[in-house]
């Protein structure tokens, strides 16, 4: 899961992207609007973290905008605005949810995942073999031994896991679990790839990870 924060202070936009990495989420940080706007629009990612007051282009009209191209991503506003008109505004501009300056980060945590939870008939538990992968815990086990997971390869593993059976080209591997400032050696993944494979124990006739010679990897039931 990808998310982009729009926040011109440093303190704070620092402050979220170590604590959403080590959340396992891959977070680029814009410290301006229009920068912000401009990355919102590639469609990378999977929830925009908008300030309002911001240098350029403001978070509303940011959110505006996001909105006409992507109805589905939700926006959370991190504001020190606080009024209710304010807070009415910033919702009806297309946020998802609203979050007022200070904040704690446990909250703030929560309120992403909820608008990250899984929409109905989707789940947060995924199944590859006997391999289980719960989200909302953040727990990983093989049979029913518990495996122990850096960030970076849980993310990995819940990208191969929520797209089993799909060929997963290492571009989308990258965008995906990686930011923006990561270099486009793709090799690094099957670096975690292998880590993966071994962490898990998987023997020769647990295959469930299987590299697509020229493309990429996919998750797969054997
Ligand atoms: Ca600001």
């Amino acid at each position: 899961m990808r998310i982009l924060i729009v926040e011109d202070e440093p303190g704070i936009f620092n402050f979220l992207k170590q604590g959403l990495e080590e959340e396992s989420y891959a977070v680029d940080i814009a410290d301006e609007g229009n920068k912000g706007l401009q990355l919102a629009l590639s469609g990378e990612y999977d929830l925009l973290l908008l300030d309002w007051m911001l240098p350029g282009v403001s978070g509303i009209e940011i959110c505006r905008l996001f909105r006409k191209e992507y109805k589905e991503t939700p926006v959370i506003f991190l504001t020190a605005k606080d009024t209710v008109d304010e807070t009415i505004f910033g919702l009806q501009s297309g946020a998802n949810d609203y979050i007022k300056k200070p904040f704690h980060f446990e909250e703030l945590l929560e309120r992403i995942k909820v608008q990250l939870r899984p929409k109905s008939g989707e789940h947060s538990i995924f199944k590859l073999g006997n391999i289980t992968l719960n989200t909302a815990t953040h727990q990983v086990f093989k049979s029913e031994e518990e495996i122990s997971l850096t960030q970076k390869e849980f993310a990995l593993l819940e990208y191969l896991m929520r797209n089993k059976g799909i060929v997963c080209r290492r571009t989308r591997i990258i965008e995906s679990v990686w930011d923006i400032h990561f270099e486009y050696n793709t090799g690094v993944i099957d670096v975690y790839i292998n880590a993966l494979r071994k962490k898990l124990k998987l023997s020769e006739d647990e295959n469930y990870i299987q590299t697509v010679r020229g493309v990429g990897y996919v998750a797969k039931e054997i």
